[in-house]
């Protein structure tokens, strides 16, 4: 419990999912559609202070799951 608690404060990456939308192109595996994610990612190395916040756009198959390539941007 309290090594859980630990690892919960500190040197913990939290990503926060904003929103998915459709993305053009298709998956090289299935086929299937690709969804694009959009995904806030906070990286805490100090109790409880934030110091480096990025969003990430993540792009996934809608049919088999698989994660494509993933693209990162400055807030
Ligand atoms: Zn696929």
């Amino acid at each position: 419990m309290a090594a859980a608690m630990a690892a919960a404060c500190c040197g913990l990456e939290k990503e926060t999912v904003m929103g998915e939308q459709k993305a053009p192109g298709a998956c090289p595996r299935c086929g299937g559609a690709v969804v694009a994610t959009d995904v806030e990612s906070v990286r805490r190395v100090l109790c409880c202070l934030p110091l480096c916040v990025k969003n990430k756009r993540k792009f996934s198959c809608a049919r088999c799951r698989r994660s494509l390539a993933a693209l990162s941007t400055h807030a």
